[in-house]
């Protein structure tokens, strides 16, 4: 037990290094990525327990933007490695859920700054490769929103902590946060290593063991955060990495009695379909498992007549385009009034044409690929649909090439038709779709507002681009509850630990905003302990008498 009430050192969020031309970060970084290009294949294992685990059913890793080229190999596993990580899982959680907080928080810290400082150019050359992000979409993600998801979680786990119930006259009331009674599934998306690493540390933080099933085109990458997680001395089995089919994880995990947590981030229909999976075993599990899931966008800019349209522009290149659209927070449905859109389209359609595209290891190239061959199919089946559409028609972009990496161009679609499938459909790649609205009546603007609240299932970001302040206080009131990250006069993307807590509702998730204490709350199970200091030894009460 701890003698003492420690403070956590206040978190401040990991400042962006610029990569310039000259800096030494943009050297360093150079030199890594060269070096893990050239070096001889990995082979990564998945982590049980102890043990490293290696099989004989290979998976090749190969950059998205060089599909021929292979950086090494992981290991699939099979149902009996998912009990074996259940297992290493839960023969750690008696010593870690009892050791003192502040031992679990040094850990995640000292991964913190592990990431901020002799880790930085290697996760972000990793996150380079492996997901194929420009040098400046691999900072702000790995290096600098991973190290603040942990500095920030432990500093909310050290508030959480210290928020206890009143007592009253000879009676001490006591709430401990304790962790979930099992195990707690972390299965993670491609797109962002911090989320990648963020989803099982945070239930560790707060004392819960964890099977970590990263998504198999992000492998590359997550091998350096269990890398990291071990130097900064996180005990064997608190955190168990396998790799495997998804299905084939879930039909273990979601049967196994100490099933106590699933911490998922990912596409929407694969989250209903655990949820309800989870829904239909529920009498096999010992608690009421918790679900957290931050699941699919269909993200909006709406520009108001009054807005400045290089604003707007800026915000729907940046919003939209960065990291190909592969963010759940990317731009992909823009409204746009007929006032101001001869001067958005041709600023953004020679903006556009500045856009360099190839491989991250150039760094002047603003885009890279998409990250595997199912999403460039997926993605050019929407550019085709567009070209072959009567109502609507290819603005900018729209070409594809596949040849050495999956490139598709940063692609603008304009459409009359407000329900036109590529305004409506999650894409999850370079392509925004624009309605133009004619905004030559008086309540064109509200009913555009209307338009956005219900032509999507979703409900995660979405700005708003205005001068008029009234425009702005009615955006904001119609749009309640159409994005859980909504954004006055910037592009929609881009949110900052601690910052702007970031989650979406509807079809986007549960809502339970990564990057605050609400998310940490999710992962205990608090026991009220209520001490009376002198017991009453007479059961008789005074209105008896
Ligand atoms: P995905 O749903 O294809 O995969 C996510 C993870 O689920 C992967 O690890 C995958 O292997 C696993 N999986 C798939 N089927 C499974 C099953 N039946 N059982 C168990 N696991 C299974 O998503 P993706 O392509 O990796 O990521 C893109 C999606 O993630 C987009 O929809 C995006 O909007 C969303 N996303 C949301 C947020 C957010 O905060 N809301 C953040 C990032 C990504």
């Amino acid at each position: 037990m701890a003698h003492g009430t420690f403070n956590v050192p206040y978190p401040i969020n990991e400042p962006v290094l610029s990569y310039a031309p000259g800096s030494p970060e943009r050297e360093a970084l150079h030199l890594t990525y060269r070096t893990m290009y050239n070096q001889a294949p990995i082979v990564v294992p998945m982590y049980l327990g102890a043990e490293r685990v290696t099989t004989q059913d290979k998976r090749p890793m190969t950059p998205p933007h060089e599909h021929g080229k292979v950086l090494g190999h992981f290991s699939y596993g099979t149902a009996e490695h998912v009990t074996q990580a259940i297992d290493a899982a839960l023969a750690a959680r008696p010593a870690w859920s009892s050791l003192a907080w502040e031992h679990r928080a040094a850990v995640f810290l000292k991964a913190a700054d592990l990431i901020a400082g002799p880790y930085r150019s290697k996760i972000n050359a990793a996150t380079m490769l492996s997901q194929s992000k420009n040098c400046f979409q691999a900072e702000i993600d790995a290096a600098c929103e991973f190290a603040d998801f942990l500095r920030f979680n432990a500093y909310y786990a050290q508030e959480i902590h210290a928020q206890q119930p009143e007592s009253s006259d000879g009676i001490w009331n006591r709430l401990e946060y304790r962790p979930l009674e099992g195990f707690v599934f972390a299965v993670t998306p491609f797109n962002f290593t911090a989320i990648s690493g963020n989803l099982p540390a945070v239930a560790a933080l707060m004392g819960n063991v964890v099977v970590w099933k990263p998504s198999d085109t992000q492998v590359y990458s997550a091998q350096v955060i269990m890398e990291i997680f071990q130097e900064a001395g996180l005990p064997d089995g608190v955190i168990n990495m396998i790799t495997c089919d998804g299905p084939v994880a879930g039909d273990v995990v979601f049967k196994h009695r100490d099933f106590a947590g699933l911490h998922f981030t990912g596409s929407t229909g694969v989250f209903r379909h655990l949820w309800k999976t989870i829904g239909e075993n529920l009498e096999l599990y010992r608690s009421y498992p918790r679900i957290v899931g931050e699941t699919g966008g269909k993200d909006f800019v709406v520009a108001h007549p009054s807005a400045n349209a290089s604003a707007v522009v800026t915000g729907l290149i940046r919003g939209a385009f960065e990291f190909q659209g592969q963010k759940c927070s990317a731009a992909s449905r823009a409204y746009v009034p007929a006032s101001l859109w001869p001067a958005v389209k041709a600023e953004m359609v020679a903006e556009l044409a500045t856009l360099k595209m190839g491989s991250p290891e150039d760094f002047g190239n603003f885009i890279n690929a998409v990250i595997d061959r199912r999403a460039f199919d997926k993605i050019k089946g929407y550019i085709d649909f567009a070209k072959n559409a009567s109502d609507a028609e290819v603005v900018s972009g729209g070409g594809s090439d596949d040849s050495v990496g999956y490139f598709i161009e940063p692609t603008v679609i304009e459409t009359r038709n407000p329900q036109f499938k590529s305004m409506v459909e999650e894409i999850f790649g370079p392509v925004l779709t624009v309605y133009v609205y004619d905004d030559s009546t008086e309540d064109a603007f509200e009913s555009v507002l209307d338009l956005v609240d219900s032509t999507s299932e979703y409900a995660l970001t979405g700005a708003i681009f205005a001068q008029d302040r009234y425009a702005l206080d009615l955006a904001s009131k119609k749009l309640e509850n159409a994005a859980g990250n909504f954004y006055l006069n910037d592009k929609p993307t881009g949110a900052v630990v601690g910052q702007q807590p970031f989650a979406g509702a509807r079809g986007s998730g549960t809502n339970d905003k990564a990057g605050s204490y609400l998310n940490l709350l999710r992962w205990v199970s608090p026991r009220t302990i209520k001490e009376t200091l002198v017991s009453p030894t007479d059961y008789r009460y005074p209105f008896l008498g």
